[in-house]
């Protein structure tokens, strides 16, 4: 293979290289993922503050059931002190049961109120218990496939870097100077092939004076237009 054919190989190498370098460090998988990250903080936040929201009423429901057993306690205490025989005594019961009895219905009403909101906030439970563990698992899928995707790339990039620097020892010492030094002056485009009297990167034709001096030039010259490393003799498998 000649030199210009051996350069556009490995100018072609270090393209795929760039290529995949970039893919791996711009992964739209991995930003989906950290947003999913983010909404799953988010999910176990709503959870925290369920569960919290859920002892309250729970701790209110209890205080309640201890209200109910101390007004049935007083309704007991009041009913056996009472002297059945004095009037005024069945007179001061009746009042004090009626008091009780308002305080017992004003604890229903409380603990239905209460029981509504537990059942909410079960029934929020049960749903987002479903909802994070549904969540888990696409994080985890996803992490899985980002991660495979990733290992792809740097496999290949690995492959390339071991390619690229057995191609850069093949070369003579002058090209692979040459080259690296065209590599860095035009960010990565540094090697063109001659189309006709096109080359291939600048696209400026060249006169016929250039074409006599670049038939003179044995393969690999540089373009009078753009400076880059110029191939004239390259074999058609590029
Ligand atoms: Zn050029």
């Amino acid at each position: 293979m000649s030199l210009g054919t051996n350069l556009l190989k490995l100018q072609e190498l270090d393209l795929a290289l760039e290529r995949d370098r970039a893919a791996l460090a711009e992964m739209p998988e991995i930003a989906e993922l950290a947003r999913k990250r983010r909404a799953y903080q988010k999910l176990k936040a709503d959870e925290t503050r369920l569960f919290a929201q859920r002892k309250d009423v729970e701790a209110i429901l209890a205080e309640l059931d201890g209200r109910e057993q101390d007004c049935n306690d007083d309704i007991g205490i009041a009913q056996r002190r009472t002297d059945s025989s004095n009037y005024r005594e069945v007179q001061q019961l009746e009042v004090d049961l009626g008091i009780l009895a308002k305080q017992l219905d004003k604890i229903a009403f409380e603990r239905r109120e209460q029981t509504e909101k537990l059942d909410e906030i079960v029934r929020k439970q049960e749903y987002l218990t479903a909802y994070i563990a549904k969540f888990e698992k696409s994080v985890v899928a996803d992490t899985r496939a980002a991660r495979d995707k990733a290992s792809a790339i740097k496999e290949r990039i690995e492959a390339a870097e071991r390619k690229r620097e057995a191609m850069l020892a093949a070369l003579p010492a002058d090209a692979s100077e040459r080259y690296t030094a065209a590599r860095t002056r035009f960010r990565g485009l540094a090697v063109e092939r001659l189309e006709g009297n096109v080359p291939s990167v600048c696209r400026m034709a060249l006169q016929e004076s250039s074409m006599d001096e670049l038939r003179r030039a044995e393969g690999v010259t540089e373009c009078p237009y753009c400076h880059r490393i110029l191939v004239t003799d390259a074999e058609d498998e590029i």
